[in-house]
């Protein structure tokens, strides 16, 4: 059965850590106001909460509770990652997959799907349009097949930072892709990645068996499940987890997440780089089970209650949401959004304003352009960030929660932040979105303390601005 697996190559940590029985019994408790305010302070405290702890959060649904976790989750974001939001877009590489995930338009029963992997020319087209719309991270997204191993995906990963235009490069490389063994990773590891996505899409079990046949490699619960543990012991320290909601009730999902990042701090000694929360949208040839949708008030409480369970953890909200709920929700927690993001196949290049289902793997809710969304964030109040710096610096995994102190921020993030917006705004910016970033960078540097660091980020910001000098980052 092709979802057998060679334990010998999980990791040491792995076993099935869900614990069905008891994240449902978690689901039936009664809070109080007082339990609430204790589980919130310690989040404030900014100490990752514990299943039981994020349980209670799930509780606390009166409408005064679920105000006191929307008024914590934003103070909690400002205080860790302040009003910065880092931009990238998604490039899908190849949509061959041997897989049958009932919830994909690329799930190999599928007929109805353009089939196409990019060579490296078509690659190529697509960074440089992506390139030359001012973006600076990617993530390349793979379907599950024998094509796209990890000499494939390394291969592609060199050809996306060896693609340069004039100002324009690539300076991090994330990655969504099936999961690996042991080796595999090293090989992607060693090409330059930055981050590997793994979402377990489900962590409840019937549900997993029920949307991912049994006969395929990802039909393999436990194989899926410790993927990014592999990843960790094979120096990919920045990993991805998520989970699609929708599939099954959204609270036993957010309590599967919280219990995954709490099993890799536990065994690696730090818990996942981000964790992404997409919820199920229309697919070509898809039927979509109503029972679970989620709403857009859930969706709401979803976001606020796992910023509060996984304070370092960065927050994913991807262009699968219409726009108006992503302004809604950006305040929560979120530290990472898409934008100008295109997912059919050669899409940055090949298709106009139009979605085209047949060559996407769902439909995108949100396909403004990169500058329309940097121009909103700003006129928000959000400063738009490309920073690539800590990737770079080996401020990864464990190394980079020791820089995650108080003043990292005010130090590091919002100083490269500026530098890498006001990039933009020379190379790339429309003038409305010049104009708005600019008032938005004086606004920002009259918040910093007088100091050296201030003095070093004028001088960049002025060299920038005059002359030909780029990524010039702290
Ligand atoms: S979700 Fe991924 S693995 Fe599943 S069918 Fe779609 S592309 Fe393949």
């Amino acid at each position: 059965m092709l979802s057998l697996i060679d334990r010998r190559k999980l990791s040491r940590s792995a076993h099935d850590f869900i614990d069905e029985n008891r994240l449902h019994s978690l689901l039936d408790l009664r809070v109080g106001p007082e339990r609430l305010d204790d589980v919130i302070a310690k989040s404030m405290s900014k100490q990752p909460l514990s299943v039981d702890e994020t349980a209670v959060l799930l509780a606390a649904d009166r409408p005064e509770m679920v105000e006191k976790i929307y008024d914590a989750a934003r103070r909690l974001k400002q205080d860790v990652y302040g009003n910065r939001i880092v931009l990238f877009a998604p490039l899908y590489v190849g949509n061959e997959c041997t897989n049958d995930c009932q919830y994909c338009a690329f799930r190999r029963s599928n007929p109805d799907v353009v089939r196409r992997t990019l060579d490296e020319d078509e690659l190529r087209q697509q960074v440089l349009a992506l390139e030359r719309k001012g973006h600076k991270r990617l993530i390349l997204v793979f379907g599950e097949h024998p094509h796209y191993d990890a000499d494939f995906i390394a291969d592609c990963v060199r050809h996306v930072y060896a693609t340069r235009t004039g100002r324009g490069e690539i300076r991090r490389l994330n990655i969504n892709a099936a999961p690996l063994d042991h080796d595999g990773y090293r090989i992607v590891k060693e090409a330059g990645i930055g981050t590997y996505q793994i979402f377990q899409e489900t962590y409840h079990h019937d549900t997993y068996r029920r949307v991912h046949p049994a006969d395929t490699r990802k039909g393999n619960y436990l194989w899926r499940l410790d993927g990014v543990a592999r990843a960790m012991e094979a120096e990919c320290d920045d990993v991805g987890i998520g989970a699609l909601f929708g599939l099954y009730d959204w609270r036993f999902e957010v309590l599967g997440l919280v219990a995954h990042a709490l099993h890799l701090q536990k065994h690696y000694n730090v818990g996942p780089h981000t964790i992404s929360f997409p919820r199920l949208r229309p697919a070509l040839g898809v039927k979509l089970h109503e029972t679970h949708l989620v709403g857009d008030k859930d969706f709401k409480r979803l976001v606020a209650i796992i910023r509060l369970a996984v304070p370092y953890t960065g927050m994913i909200l991807t262009a699968r949401e219409p726009a108006e709920i992503r302004r809604a929700v950006l305040g929560f927690g979120v530290s990472q959004i898409d934008a100008g993001s295109r997912i059919e196949l050669g899409g940055y290049t090949e298709v106009g304003d139009a979605q085209v289902m047949e060559r996407e793997q769902f439909e995108l809710g949100d396909i403004r352009s990169l500058d329309v969304v940097m121009r909103e964030l700003l006129v928000d109040g959000y400063i738009p960030s490309f920073c690539t710096a800590c990737y770079r610096l080996g401020r990864t995994g464990e190394h980079f929660m020791e820089f995650a102190i108080p003043g990292f921020i005010r130090n590091f993030c919002t100083p490269n932040a500026l530098t890498t917006l006001m990039e933009y705004l020379v190379d790339y910016a429309s003038p409305e979105t010049r104009k708005a970033g600019e008032e938005a960078v004086r606004r920002e540097l009259e918040k910093l303390p007088e100091g050296e660091r201030k003095n070093q980020l004028r001088d960049r910001l002025r060299r920038i601005a005059e002359s030909d000098e780029r990524d010039l980052y702290f």
